[in-house]
């Protein structure tokens, strides 16, 4: 897995192409706590990955690592074999296909599902544009991809009521829809069930499962439930670490992984 040795440090070859994402003897510290340290992490084209760890255990630093929110101290961080993500802005690396969503759901309640999503489409330009009520045309490639979209995410059937009365859960799967419509290689989720009913759990179980494939998905998760329905492999991160690594009942099973995270009393989290 590892080709380290004597490699030159701005040739990308080393990196396997079967990995969306690449990173590499990542550390950072705030203050002298190291938040990451010498953590190795790669995850397949397509792959679903689960990302779990005890609060504190950087996996939310990892992912503002990736997106170019927080820089490391060292290490490499690739996107395929392409893109350096340590030498782009944020914006860039967006564009360059990695589509983040944070726990909380931010979508325009005020404006329809359809125009949240024509706007994610359209990019930042049009903002202006939709808030005053004239959103850009979306080409008919993109009038196709919303409505994929919008299949998907099982929302067709409110498509022109305003974001701000859907549920918790819905509005969780239109932010969801508006990463979809950036088409992006690499989507992190963090915490995406927290206050979702059970049914809402189950649907969004379903959801990631079937977006897994056309593009990878990292999900951090605290939900064991949730993470039981959707697991294939699952990272354990601890103290800015990868702690174990594998099938959710390898993991589970793992001692280290007991003694840290999932037994002592803790909070299964
Ligand atoms: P997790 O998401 O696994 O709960 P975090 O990545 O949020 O963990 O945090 C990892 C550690 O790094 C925590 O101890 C946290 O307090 C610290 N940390 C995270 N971001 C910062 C920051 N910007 N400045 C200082 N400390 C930070
Ligand atoms: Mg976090």
């Amino acid at each position: 897995m590892k080709a380290k040795a004597n490699r030159n440090r701005f040739d990308n070859l080393h990196i396997d192409n079967k990995y969306i994402l690449y990173m590499e003897d990542v550390s950072v510290s705030f203050d002298g706590f190291k938040a990451i340290n010498n953590l190795n992490l790669y995850i397949d084209k397509g792959e679903l990955r689960c990302i779990i760890g005890p609060n504190g255990a950087g996996k939310s630093t990892m992912m503002d690592i990736i997106t170019g929110k927080t820089r490391p101290d060292t290490g490499d961080v690739w996107l395929g074999q392409r893109y350096n993500l340590l030498e782009m802005s944020e914006a860039e690396i967006a564009c360059a296909g990695v589509g983040r969503k944070f726990q909380t759901p931010t979508v325009f309640e005020s404006l329809s599902v359809y125009d949240n999503l024509s706007l994610a489409a359209a990019g930042s330009k049009s903002v202006f544009g939709a808030l005053f009520g004239k959103g850009r045309k979306l080409t008919g490639e993109q009038n196709d991809l919303l409505d994929s979209v919008l299949q998907t995410i099982g929302l067709t059937a409110t498509r022109s009521r305003d974001a701000g009365v859907l549920s918790h859960g819905q509005k969780q799967w239109l932010e969801i829809g508006m990463l979809l419509m950036q088409k992006p290689k690499l989507l992190l989720i963090d915490e995406p069930v927290t206050g979702m009913t059970h049914g809402e759990i189950e649907r969004t179980a379903e959801l990631l499962t079937s977006l897994a494939g056309e593009q990878a998905i990292a999900v951090i998760e605290h939900d064991m439930e949730f993470v039981r329905k959707i697991a294939r492999k699952v990272t354990v991160l601890h103290q800015g670490s990868i702690l174990a690594e594998g099938s959710l009942s390898e993991v589970q099973n793992n001692q280290q992984v007991i003694d840290v995270y999932l037994g002592g009393g803790q909070k299964a989290a």
